[in-house]
């Protein structure tokens, strides 16, 4: 008996000198990593010290989407008796209902360097924002993927990654959904929605997605996107999934704008 118990203590010993033993490790690659890549702050793009996401005079500038928001998109709305916004209004949905972290306003600079020049280590702080506040809602999605809005095969050859699965990782890490990335893809090369009028804009993503598989019958799925304004390209990608048998599509985006 005696035997047994010194035999556990060793082991707890050596348990404890392990974590201390990685933790070092933990730490001394975080630290090449940050002389290496240092990260910058999500707002300003300064490079950040230490363990740092965001820097501090910076951190109450990205907004958080307030109340009252309309029961489809999650878009604030201005007046408290509204139940709709203007781009959900009188529209039948493919999607139940999603949420949005930020007004896109406030982080338009932001998400266009996420996106466009390569600072994927906001994802970092946007994904722990996300966790802090988003975690109940996607709780009551009950997803069984999240999956992210992928990007055309080009695109991803040329910007060597998709922002929308670095969210979606993110997420991931906090309610323990797996991340799927062999559901969807991007057939249709569609050019930038900005400066389109609603019609053209919807045009534009039909027929952008396909499903590939759903193998494992999947009946729950979340859309993963940066950004989400009128909706279309969510709606284009939940519209696919539909008719390929799953039965509810939720989605999560980074920030949402108001639609032109
Ligand atoms: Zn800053
Ligand atoms: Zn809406």
């Amino acid at each position: 008996m005696r035997k047994t118990v010194t035999k556990e203590e060793n082991a707890k010993k050596n348990t404890r000198k392990d974590i201390k033993k990685n933790t070092l490790i933990k730490q001394t690659e975080d630290g090449l990593k940050n002389w290496f890549f240092p990260r910058h702050c999500p707002v300003c793009d300064t490079v950040l010290g230490g363990n740092q996401l965001i820097c501090p005079e910076c951190k109450d500038i990205p907004r958080l989407v307030k109340a009252p928001r309309c029961v489809s998109c999650g878009k604030h709305l201005e007046r408290q008796e509204q139940v709709r916004c203007r781009d959900c209004g009188g529209k039948v949905r493919n999607f139940e209902w999603g949420i949005a972290l930020y007004e896109y306003a406030s982080v338009h600079d932001s998400v266009h360097r996420f996106k466009n020049l390569g600072r994927v280590e906001y994802a970092e702080f946007y994904g722990e924002e996300i966790r802090r506040f988003l975690l109940p809602a996607i709780a009551r999605m009950k997803g069984d993927a999240l999956v992210p809005i992928p990007l055309h095969r080009s695109k991803l050859n040329s910007r060597g990654y998709n922002q929308a699965t670095l969210l979606a990782k993110e997420i991931s890490k906090g309610s323990g959904i797996p991340v799927r990335e062999d559901i969807l893809i991007r057939v249709k090369k569609t050019a930038s929605q900005k400066k389109m009028d609603h019609s053209t804009r919807q045009n534009n993503m039909k027929k952008a997605f396909h499903m590939v598989q759903n193998d494992v019958k999947l009946k729950t799925i979340i859309l993963v996107d940066d950004v989400f304004t009128t909706g279309n390209t969510i709606e284009a990608a939940a519209e696919v999934l539909r008719r390929g048998g799953v039965e509810k599509v939720y989605f999560i985006a980074l920030a949402i704008g108001k639609g032109l």
